[in-house]
């Protein structure tokens, strides 16, 4: 019998035995290929001699200190190097232990900061239906996911969502991406409009959806309409790039695609690249000196703010990504695999889009390709999919599209960027036997 707390399954999954490169490998030496990085975090496959290094070297040195009395030098190096690469405007950096608690911290530091300027009817956030920004409960209650809030609903602070930017079912016949993102930003305003602009403090989106509708960029111009809409009203813009971000799509924050810069950012994932609980907000000079200007102190904290050894351990995942030039396969890559993916299921009467950027690529698997129409939930093929593909040996990150009634299943591609021909090959091999099995 197993004392751990047991996730998904029933049965006690694989005991993962090592790591290296894009594989993970099992007790009874049976390999994976890393399809889906996890979730999106091993972007630098397993067994980086750089990072680990790094990481030992910190643990040799001192493991952990209490920022309530000490800081370090890679918490100081680390926000230095987030600051100088962050989109312009950027620079002030929170530390933490994960993506949840970074946008836990960008909101309760969007309500100090209106707080702090005497706003203090600012309480609505708007986020937008399908997203995802992290399981604790006021991030579940920004984000929109319906199954994962269902539980918990009466517990949740109450959020208002409205549509996400997702052309494959959003736009009408006819509409162009323009007006399409147009549209969107218009349903945005009304609801400021409708709420009244004194009270909403914060719009809150993931410049490329992850979990919840598997890899969805916004239309060009999109996030520009937005970011108007939020300076126009004095609303913050909080952009999640938990996933998305740390060069994911080919940039090391996704909104450099957008042509915008957020208020607030948060960043996890790939940030530790899986050797490191960590994750980041950063936030703008103007918030920072409000705050400063004000009480002195950001209301809020957790024991492992800015751990030493996460913090070592993220600034040698940044010398990969930018210094090594890891990033720069990302683009190519991405496009390698896409190709791949759009040659092998582009004409797949159960694929009715493939989607995404860099490496953070998706499926959207349909009942019917040409109606566009979702499968019956009652199939599971989410589930089926993730445990066919885990027999093949291939890690990817199926989820089920139930949400709303409004999108079909779909499956999460974020390999690391060390991926090579080979590997997209076999990769796209895996996830063909896997589909086969379960369509
Ligand atoms: N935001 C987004 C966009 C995410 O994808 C996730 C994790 N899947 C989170 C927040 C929460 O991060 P964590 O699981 O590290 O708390």
């Amino acid at each position: 019998m197993s004392h751990v707390f047991p996730r998904h399954t029933r049965s006690l999954p694989p005991v993962v035995a090592r790591g290296e490169g894009v594989y993970l490998y099992d007790t009874t030496g049976k390999a994976y290929l890393g399809g889906s990085g996890g979730a999106a975090v091993s972007c630098l496959g397993h067994g980086d001699a750089k990072v680990v290094a790094a990481m030992k070297a910190q643990l040799d040195t001192v493991a952990f200190a209490h920022t309530g009395f000490f800081t370090s030098e890679p918490a100081e190096r680390l926000a230095d190097r987030l600051v100088s690469l962050a989109p312009e405007g950027l620079d002030r950096v929170y530390v933490v232990a994960g993506g949840s608690e970074a946008m836990e911290a960008a909101i309760k530091l969007a309500r100090q900061y209106h707080l702090e300027k005497g706003e203090t009817g600012r309480v609505n956030i708007i986020a937008r239906r399908q997203s995802y920004h992290g399981n604790t409960l006021g991030v579940l209650a920004t984000g929109g996911n319906a199954w994962r809030r269902a539980p918990f609903a009466p517990l949740l602070i109450d959020v208002h969502h409205v549509s996400p930017c997702y052309a494959y079912r959003g736009m009408e016949p006819g509409e162009t991406e323009e007006q399409y993102g147009a549209r969107l930003a218009a349903e945005l305003e009304t609801m400021v409009q409708e709420l009244g602009p004194e009270t909403v403090m914060a719009f809150v989106a993931e410049p490329v959806v992850g979990a919840t509708l598997g890899a969805v960029p916004a239309v060009p111009g999109y996030f520009r309409r937005i970011r108007e809409i939020c300076d126009r009203y004095g609303i913050l813009l909080i952009l999640d790039e938990v996933m998305c971000g740390m060069g994911r799509t080919g940039t090391l924050f996704a909104c450099e695609q957008d042509g915008v810069a957020p208020d607030i950012c948060a960043i996890a994932k790939g940030l530790g690249a899986g050797y490191a609980p960590i994750g980041a907000m950063l936030c703008s000079a103007g918030i920072y000196a409000a705050i400063e200007a004000g009480s002195g102190f950001f209301q809020h904290g957790h024991t492992y703010l800015g751990h030493p050894t996460s913090c070592a351990g993220a600034c040698a995942v940044l010398e990969r990504l930018v210094d090594d030039r890891l990033l720069d396969r990302v683009a190519p890559m991405g496009a390698t695999l896409r190709a791949a993916l759009v040659d092998r299921f582009g004409r797949h009467a159960n694929v009715g889009d493939i989607r995404g950027r860099g490496l953070f690529l998706g499926l959207e698997l349909v009942a019917d390709r040409d109606r566009r129409t979702a499968f019956d939930p009652s199939r599971g093929i989410a589930g089926k999919l993730k445990a066919a593909a885990f027999a093949e040996g291939l890690i990817c990150y199926p989820m089920s599209g139930t949400i709303d009634g409004q999108q079909g299943d779909h499956v999460l591609l974020a390999p690391p960027f060390i991926l090579t021909e080979d590997h997209v090959g076999e990769l796209v091999d895996k996830l063909d036997a896997a589909l086969a099995k379960v369509l």
